[in-house]
């Protein structure tokens, strides 16, 4: 497998701006025309620094970005583009708490609550899709320990949506993968938090779901699904050059993607501060290697998403709040993002659309802070002076606390794209 860099990126990126002049020449009013597509470009040119990553139904420019020319690529572009205000484009949605693992940074393991009631479960995917969102990252908990669950939300959505399911490996066998793929799945997000099976199988507190996680690839890719490998790989191992094994080890399982997640104070890491890779000169150096693994020089590679790359403050910032992302707990709580511990409030009790839009007026302009890493002490002051026994904060505590936050200046890419009106 060989991802497309150089000259044969400049051919796909070509294509792609021809057939979005040409698609949206008849969609948007001829005086909006213009801009539209100097919008579009700016876009499109944002991705640049990662490589195209060739898959079964199109090409990849980015992770979160669904594959060209799938129908779910144009659902994101109107999302982005021709939505006031715009719309996100990806969500975390869990769908169950239930997991058997321990890994100590789990964001939802604090959460309090019975899993949401199929409908409603349901209910509140097409809600989610109807917001604008193009690319659904299923997760849990471990989705496939509630199977069925998962096979009826898949089949609930249609090709608007790049379907992908995040887990473990656990439980994932050849049937219920092809059950999925037969009703629109994508691919695979699997947890390897480390190219070391000790030390994952250590960080797990599951012996052999190093294995496991290695079988659930093999499987996927025997069956044409893509695959990222999500690591939070350890500030030690980095520095030790582990994520060159940690890629070694993904281009032997034939992985698409290793997507590298920055460590948060969040879950039941609230209220850690040592080796959580906030160091500038270790930021730049994580953000070198993604550019070295989006490169010709390693094309034979999968394509690294470091997320300290994506969301520097020159690329898209925070995207928290259906910027382009936000997140559905399992309990219904409508949170900014998975690594933020906070609601703006659950579908059990209100209305979805009051929920998001009280979110999205509070996240009206795109900010570069890192909410997850500036504000976890402020969520963890607030759970302690009210003595809350879970997470998320409420909305009422939500509210209080968030008319303290700076969230930094304006993200210059969407300055630049002019989407928002302020
Ligand atoms: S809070 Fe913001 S910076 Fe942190 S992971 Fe979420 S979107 Fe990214």
């Amino acid at each position: 497998m060989k991802n497309i860099t150089g000259f044969g990126k400049f051919v796909i990126y070509s294509r792609i701006a021809l057939h979005v002049c040409i698609i949206y020449l008849f969609k948007v009013k001829p005086w909006q025309y213009p801009r539209f597509l100097r919008r579009a470009f700016i876009l499109l040119m944002s991705f640049r620094h990662n490589a195209v990553v060739k898959v079964f139904n199109g090409y990849k420019l980015q992770l979160y970005l669904p594959a060209y020319p799938c129908r779910a690529f144009f659902y994101a572009l109107d999302s982005k583009l021709l939505k006031t205000p715009p719309g996100p484009i990806t969500i975390v949605f869990s769908m169950t708490k239930a997991c058997s693992y321990k890994c100590p940074h789990c964001y939802q393991k604090k959460d309090g609550g019975p899993d949401l009631q199929e409908q409603k479960l349901i209910e509140t995917l097409i809600n989610v899709r109807d917001k604008g969102v193009a690319m659904f990252d299923i997760e849990g908990g471990e989705p496939f320990l509630r199977f069925e669950r998962l096979l009826n939300l898949i089949k609930a959505l249609d090709s608007r949506s790049e379907i992908w399911v995040n887990t473990t490996g656990m439980h994932v066998d050849k049937n219920n993968l092809t059950a999925l793929q037969a009703n629109g799945l994508f691919g695979l997000m699997i947890s390897i938090h480390s190219p070391d099976r000790k030390i994952h199988d250590d960080f797990t507190g599951i012996a052999g779901s190093f294995e496991t996680a290695c079988q659930a690839i093999k499987l996927c890719k025997d069956l044409d699904l893509v695959v990222s490998i999500n690591s939070v790989l350890a500030e030690q191992e980095i520095n030790d050059g582990k994520l060159n094994d940690l890629m070694e080890l993904a281009k032997s399982l034939k992985a698409d993607f290793v997507q590298l997640i920055h460590p948060k104070p969040s879950g039941l890491w609230l209220d850690k501060s040592d080796h959580m890779q906030n160091d500038k000169s270790f930021i730049t150096d994580v953000q070198q290697q993604h550019l070295l693994y989006n490169s010709k020089a390693k094309q034979f590679y999968p394509a690294l998403a470091a997320q300290v790359f994506e969301e520097r403050k020159t690329g898209f910032g925070c995207t928290a709040g259906a910027v382009d992302r936000f997140y559905v707990n399992a309990t219904g709580e409508i949170q900014p993002c998975e690594f933020l511990n906070i609601s703006f409030g659950n579908v059990n009790i209100e209305d979805f659309d009051v929920i998001y839009n009280r979110m999205r007026s509070y996240f009206n302009n795109p900010c570069q802070d890192w909410l997850c890493c500036t504000q976890a002490q402020s969520i963890s002051e607030i759970i302690k002076k009210y003595e809350l026994q879970a997470t998320p904060l409420p909305w009422q505590y939500t509210q209080e606390l968030i008319k303290t936050w700076d969230r930094g200046p304006q993200t210059p890419l969407y300055k630049k794209l002019g989407i928002y009106k302020k």
